[in-house]
């Protein structure tokens, strides 16, 4: 377990970049029905960063890499943040 992890940051500023790694694999597979758009992305993604139940890249509400599930177009936040 790596040392000093940001508690607000995604996997990719947490030294989890492996992880990061196979989920944007995954998400680059998304069709493009499925994928939720850049512009949207980066707002969903900026109010995870400034979630207080974002953790060392995972969300603790609901256990889910915000930067995955906020790729899904039809994916929502479970407290209704986006
Ligand atoms: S998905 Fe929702 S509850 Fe989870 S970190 Fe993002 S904004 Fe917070």
């Amino acid at each position: 377990m790596q040392e000093n992890i940001c508690k607000r940051c995604f996997l990719l500023n947490c030294g989890r970049e492996d992880t990061y790694k196979n989920i944007k694999e995954h998400i680059d597979r998304l069709s493009p029905n499925e994928r939720c758009n850049g512009e949207e992305y980066g707002k969903r993604l900026d109010i995870c960063a400034g979630c207080e139940h974002l953790s060392g890249g995972v969300c603790l509400k609901c256990g889910c890499y915000p930067e995955f599930r906020a790729a899904f177009a039809k994916q929502k936040c479970p407290y209704k943040k986006w």
